[in-house]
């Protein structure tokens, strides 16, 4: 929260299916960070028309924590004005305004109007989402990215001159879902497509399958992990004769995601099975004898086998890291040849400034377009949304 000689106008927020975003304006710097609990400052603050903008996330499901912030920030704006040199001028005007956009707008609306005793402003999920990154690419130097892995500097900025004639362009905004939207001007837009398949997918799947605990530990796993150990490569089904080298392909592309699981697991399974039936109708020694050698080949895979713990959860993440964003990667390219639009911007929380997730989409938009598109990525990617139903009243 900001100091008490700060004042701040306004608050935004953005509640979708995982993430509550917040954002707010104050006018003087107020000191970083909020001590309560749930609340993360995950995006460097920003400096703007003469004041700076926080940014803030709490997981929707623990919107009560996000809304007492909010009524946190409004106990100091109250104080704020009381205390500034015009503080006789208390009145409507001076309470602090509340916009929200995004289902949890309309979901918590009540909620958040009776704790906060003021009214709240909702605005358009979708409009929001394209103010924001228009202010985003219009305003903020060192915002917009691409990403290069070859290059010495992989991540290059875009200058805001260089981001101007950027229209048309598709913006893919992976959250809990995917959206995908067509984006003509600031107020020209339209939504042509989207999958289920995104960042509540990937939350999901590997919460049951790793025992991860929060969304940065399955990405800091995913750094960690082998995807071949589970997926099945192009190199595994062609073996060393370089045949796929003929389809264009590299034995590294991968053929099928989790494609390697079952013929592990059986493999493995018949592997326990010969163990227990190595012993029958053999002398002590020769028993001895199998169970030495069958400790040298037995891999540390197989002897888990029964634990449900065979496959690594490192190497799992990673292989669902890698579907959920190839797949995203390939749907916004067929959307931005069938649109015609040749820069596309990735935003939302799933992508969370992730090195492998930003190469991944970069990679699927280069490999497709045979290199006539550029993927940019964001700083503040999953602040779109608030950002744009901050700017709906300015300052
Ligand atoms: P939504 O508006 O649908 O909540 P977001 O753009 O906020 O969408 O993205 C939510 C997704 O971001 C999650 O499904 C998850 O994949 C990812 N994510 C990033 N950081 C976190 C986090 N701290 N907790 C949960 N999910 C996170």
């Amino acid at each position: 929260l900001p100091n008490h000689t700060s004042v701040v106008s306004h608050v935004a927020a953005d509640i979708g299916g995982s993430l509550a975003k917040v954002v707010y304006f104050s006018q003087e710097v107020g000191r970083r960070g909020s001590g309560l609990e749930g609340a993360v400052d995950d995006a460097p603050a920003e400096d703007v028309r003469g004041g700076r903008l926080h940014f803030l996330r709490f997981e929707t499901e623990r919107i009560d924590q996000c809304i007492e912030f909010m009524r946190e920030l409004q106990v100091k704006q109250r104080q704020g004005w009381a205390q500034a040199k015009d503080g006789k001028r208390r009145n409507k005007e001076s309470e602090l305004c509340v916009m929200a956009t995004g289902g949890g707008a309309f979901k918590y609306y009540d909620r958040i109007k009776e704790r906060l005793g003021v009214d709240v402003v909702r605005e358009d999920e979708m409009t929001c989402l394209i103010q924001g990154l228009d202010f985003f690419i219009t305003e903020i130097p060192n915002e917009v990215f691409t990403f290069h892995e070859d290059e010495e500097e992989q991540i290059q900025y875009r200058s805001i001159e260089s981001q101007r004639t950027v229209y048309p362009y598709l913006l893919v905004n992976i959250g809990s879902g995917v959206s995908m939207i067509k984006v003509s001007g600031p107020d020209n837009f339209q939504r042509i497509g989207g999958t289920s398949l995104g960042g509540g997918t990937l939350w999901g799947l590997l919460s049951l399958l790793t025992g991860a605990r929060t969304f940065d530990q399955m990405l800091a796993m995913a750094d960690k992990g082998e995807n071949g150990n589970v997926d099945l490569l192009v190199g595994d089904i062609y073996g060393e004769g370089l045949g796929y080298e003929k389809i264009g392909l590299s034995e590294k592309t991968i053929a099928s995601t989790f494609g390697k699981v079952f013929k592990r697991k059986r493999e493995a399974e018949r592997n326990a099975e010969d163990g227990q039936n190595l012993g029958k109708g053999k002398t002590t020694d020769e028993k001895t004898h199998d169970q030495k050698k069958q400790k040298i080949t037995e891999t540390p895979v197989e002897a888990e086998v029964g634990d449900g713990r065979m496959f690594n959860p490192q190497d799992i993440s990673r292989s669902l890291l890698y579907a959920v964003s190839n797949n995203i990667g390939q749907i916004a390219y067929l959307q931005s040849e069938k649109h015609n639009l040749k820069h596309i911007y990735f935003g939302g929380s799933f992508i969370r400034g992730h090195r492998q997730t930003i190469h991944t989409l970069s990679y699927a938009i280069k490999f497709w377009s045979k290199g006539s598109k550029q993927a940019y990525f964001l700083r503040h990617e999953g602040y779109l949304g608030a950002v744009g139903a901050f700017l709906k009243r300015q300052p």
